[in-house]
């Protein structure tokens, strides 16, 4: 059976998918992480002169959502 944490609703979860990368410090069961699942995205520019990076999205391990995928 794979690794396959799941939150109150029996899905599994950002904590146990392959896409999510725990914050720096973090563990992989609790906290928040980043899903890596698709391409950070950039933020509209406000000001030219303002140096922007890509994001990914912030989830927390009991979040989940339809691209779950075993890690
Ligand atoms: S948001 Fe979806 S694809 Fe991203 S880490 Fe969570 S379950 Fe995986």
């Amino acid at each position: 059976m794979p690794d396959r944490p799941a939150n109150a609703d029996d899905r599994p979860t950002c904590g146990g998918c392959r896409f999510w990368k725990p914050a720096a410090g973090g563990d992989s069961r609790a906290g928040w992480g980043q899903c890596r699942r698709m391409p950070p995205t950039l933020p509209e520019l406000e000001d030219d002169k303002l140096v922007h990076v890509g994001v990914w999205p912030h989830t927390d391990a009991a979040d989940w959502c339809g691209e779950w995928e075993a890690a």
